[in-house]
């Protein structure tokens, strides 16, 4: 592996990793069944630039991303004509023309922008390429019930303007049992708006409701289409979708999901210091032997939070080597005193695997008290990807 030249850290991405779970989540998807990858905060901190083509080249003909500016940057990097971008969030008024313009699907969730989007269409001579979102008790974006026959009436009406593309909703929080019930009620209403659907229009769109905990807790709400996120990178949204996932089948023998993202970096200098010393700033670590140290190019503005100060851990020479004293903005700094060999430029891992030791990002959030995904969508965009296998 190439170090990457000017840059303390890199990310490596692992192609391999990806076409393993793409292939699981198939194995747990009807045949037709269509996936679009969520790649919204960055592709999860994986680089939006270095993912896509890799998961375009893996089979993905659909992303989903928040907003306008997201959608650009996915435009720019999909190497495939037929590759379809739709926008799940924040789009504007003045951004409708541009997307239209280039095909990019977007959420309708409220009737002012329907409108717009009627009338821009109507301007460029291009028809939007529109998703209905159905408020269903997520309770934070799109058409209440009273709105549903109208909005698809007004719809139908404009169907030279409008490519109804898909019916959609979103479950507040499939990942844990807590939320059962309310998720089976945000299913009720969404099965209940597809009835609407079907008395106004004479073929139903796309209809898709699922994020990866639903898709792999709740079979009967896969529709025609699950929007994917965390799972294709090989991670799970929860402890309980996981279990979930063990108990119907009891043939794995290890975790049938690989992470897909290595982040690495490089001892910067060594050095013994006496005991009773304090470690860096202040007064947080105090050495209670004679030991020695090795600076790391990686602080808080990398994405390593100070919070793991004298908490964390990395990788050296396939041993875990704890922080001391507290993370900077550029640099922390860990115990290598049983690490004899370790020297300047060798190998430093912060999340993935050396010599059969590994840290995981769920390892590396519970130490930090971060979820996944916050963890994964803080690394710096600034951090050069690398893509593994291709
Ligand atoms: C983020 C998001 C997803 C994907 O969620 P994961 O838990 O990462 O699979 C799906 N749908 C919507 C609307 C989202 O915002």
């Amino acid at each position: 592996m190439a170090k990457q030249f000017l840059r303390p850290s890199y990310i490596e991405l692992d192609r391999s990793a990806l076409e393993n779970n793409l292939q699981f989540i198939k194995s747990n998807a009807a045949n037709g069944l269509r996936i679009s990858s969520v790649i919204k905060g960055n592709a999860y901190g994986h680089g939006i630039s270095n993912y896509l083509p890799i998961a375009e080249k893996c089979g993905i003909d659909h992303f989903s991303v928040f907003c306008a500016d997201e959608a650009a940057g996915a435009f720019k990097y999909k190497t495939k004509e037929s590759t379809d971008i739709m926008i799940m969030g924040m789009i504007r008024n003045d951004e409708l023309k541009w997307a239209i313009d280039h095909g990019i699907e977007f959420y309708l969730f409220e009737k002012d922008r329907l409108e717009s989007a009627i009338e821009a269409a109507s301007e460029i001579g291009k028809k939007a390429r529109i998703h209905l979102q159905i408020e269903t008790g997520m309770n934070r974006t799109g058409f209440e019930e009273d709105q549903w026959h109208d909005i698809f009436k007004r719809v139908k009406s404009n169907k030279d303007h409008l490519d109804l593309r898909g019916i959609c909703t979103h479950y507040a929080g499939a990942e844990s049992v807590a939320n059962y019930y309310r998720v089976q009620n945000q299913d009720k209403a969404f099965r209940n708006a597809i009835e609407v659907a079907k008395t106004v229009f004479y073929e139903l769109p796309t209809l898709h409701a699922s994020s990866s905990a639903a898709f792999l807790t709740y079979p009967d709400m896969h529709y025609d289409m699950v929007r994917i996120g965390i799972a294709q990178y090989g991670f799970w949204p929860s402890r309980e979708t996981y279990m979930h996932v063990l108990k119907q089948n009891n043939s794995f023998t290890k975790d049938p999901l690989i992470r897909v993202l290595n982040w690495k970096s490089e001892i910067m200098s060594t050095k013994w210091v006496g005991e009773g010393e304090f470690i860096g700033y202040g007064n947080v670590f105090m050495t209670s032997r004679k030991m020695r140290i090795a600076t790391v190019p990686i602080g808080y503005s990398h994405g390593f939070g100070r919070n793991l100060t004298n908490a964390g851990y990395v990788l050296i020479k396939g041993d875990r080597a704890r922080v001391v004293g507290l993370v900077n903005m550029n640099m922390l700094t860990v115990e290598i005193t049983d690490m004899p060999d370790a020297k300047k430029g060798d190998e430093v891992v912060i999340i993935g695997k050396q010599n059969g030791q590994e840290i995981t990002v769920a390892s590396f959030g519970e130490m930090s008290n971060n979820l996944n995904y916050e963890v994964l969508t803080r690394l710096p965009a600034r951090i050069p990807r690398e893509v593994l296998g291709i």
